[in-house]
């Protein structure tokens, strides 16, 4: 059938979808984003997806898992809770995955949520194909090609070889907007085709995966529908990692996400 064109994300354009706060917006309105990561192994993944979504221009995060202690000590704005994340209070979006190592439980219980929802890591492996297309409401899923391969069957050389199309297959099998990761991140979902040209190398470092997850997830909450929040979210994060400190850090990378927005928001070149 009809295919969109794919198109490359322009500095500017992302600008102008990036949520500005003005005189009417309150920390509700400007959405509530909750984060479903971490582990007792992987405690670390929790505190660098919630670094993401403190930088993503939501009004609130919520944290919702074991690595409350460590979540609260390096961002103590965050609202935590233990716990199904279906009781933790309202979100607009969540975002789940990152570290979350077996607890399928946690996942299982947001996925019927009627809000967007973004899956990364550990939540692509445990997720199940039928519950994603009985999803309400949109769905976001962040594979690179290794995570994408398992869950299309196939080998990661195969992937590497067909990314785009690879994407779209997983997209319609899903019904997801897929953001396949990489050194040309694309965005392939029901609404359109999208190129991140903003890639560094540098980004190539455990943890940076888990911050774009909580800075999608943010994006979400704050109003962008799957396509925007997640090419805008990708494009944000490569031009963070192109002003990072190097070698940088997943938290280098995290902390420099204000100076990126800050270059986006100017409307300046990149
Ligand atoms: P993950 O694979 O979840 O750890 O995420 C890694 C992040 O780094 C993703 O945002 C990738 O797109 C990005 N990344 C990894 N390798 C490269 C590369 N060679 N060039 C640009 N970005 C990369
Ligand atoms: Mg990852």
């Amino acid at each position: 059938g009809d295919r969109p064109a794919v198109e490359a994300l322009q500095h500017r354009d992302v600008g102008e979808l990036l949520p500005r706060p003005g005189p009417e917006s309150d920390k509700y309105r400007r959405g509530v984003v909750g984060i479903v990561a971490g582990s007792a192994r992987y405690p670390g993944a929790a505190v660098l997806a919630v670094s993401g979504a403190q930088r993503g221009g939501a009004g609130a995060v919520r944290y919702v898992g074991p690595a409350a202690d460590a979540v609260v000590t390096r961002h103590p704005e965050t609202l935590v809770s233990q716990g199904p994340p279906s009781k933790a209070g309202r979100v607009q979006a969540w975002a789940v995955g990152s570290g979350l190592g077996e607890d399928k439980d946690r996942l299982e219980d947001v996925l019927p949520a009627d809000v967007p929802l973004l899956i990364d890591a550990d939540g692509l492996r445990l997720a199940d194909e039928a519950a994603l297309r009985a999803r309400s409401a949109p769905t976001v899923l962040t594979p690179h090609a290794g995570e994408a391969a398992a869950l299309l069957g196939r080998e990661r050389a195969d992937v590497e070889a067909h990314r785009l199309a690879s994407a779209r297959e997983l997209s319609d099998r899903t019904g997801a907007t897929v953001l396949l990761k990489g050194s040309t991140t694309l965005v392939v979902g029901p609404g359109g085709v999208r190129v991140n040209p903003t890639g560094s190398g540098w980004l190539a470092t455990a943890g940076t995966g888990d911050v774009l997850s909580g800075l999608i997830g943010s994006l979400l909450a704050g109003g962008l529908d799957a396509l925007d929040a997640a090419s805008a979210g990708a494009y944000v994060h490569g031009l963070a990692g192109r002003l990072s400190p190097r070698p940088a850090g997943a938290s280098d990378v995290a902390e420099a996400l204000t100076a990126a927005w800050r270059d986006l928001l100017r409307g300046g070149g990149p």
